[in-house]
């Protein structure tokens, strides 16, 4: 836990969200701003920095995934949906906790611009 870490503060409870799935290793709740009728945020509960992080722990990595899977189904974004890990400023990564973008429900454009 990192104290003026975000996502972890709200792993520990101390900032209200709105969570949709959970597991021993992970949670996902609604993003605050929404870019699409479905925006779900999966994190790992243990602190790791970005995506590449995330990459060194692979059975977390696959958790992440899997649960970014699960939220998709729970959806019902038969349709289809987007996963994203921004990753780094210059790409838009605000949160320094490593986060799965869930996105979907309606058309998804690509490339996204
Ligand atoms: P990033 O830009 O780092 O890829 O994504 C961070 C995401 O966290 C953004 O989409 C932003 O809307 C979301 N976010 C920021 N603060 C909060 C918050 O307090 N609660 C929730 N649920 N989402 C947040
Ligand atoms: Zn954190």
């Amino acid at each position: 836990m990192d104290a003026s870490c975000l996502f972890c503060r709200i792993v520990a409870g101390e900032i209200p969200a709105s969570v949709v799935h959970e597991t021993a290793e992970t949670l996902a709740f609604r993003d605050i701003n929404p870019q699409a009728p479905t925006h779900v945020v999966v994190i790992p509960k243990q602190h790791v920095a970005d995506a590449a992080a995330l990459s060194t722990e692979p059975e977390l990595a696959a958790a992440v995934l899997a649960a970014g899977a699960a939220v998709a189904g729970a959806e019902g974004l038969d349709g289809g949906y987007r996963f994203v890990f921004n990753t780094g400023p210059g790409a838009g990564q605000t949160v320094f906790h490593a986060h799965l973008h869930v996105l979907g429900g309606r058309a998804l454009t690509w490339p996204p611009g």
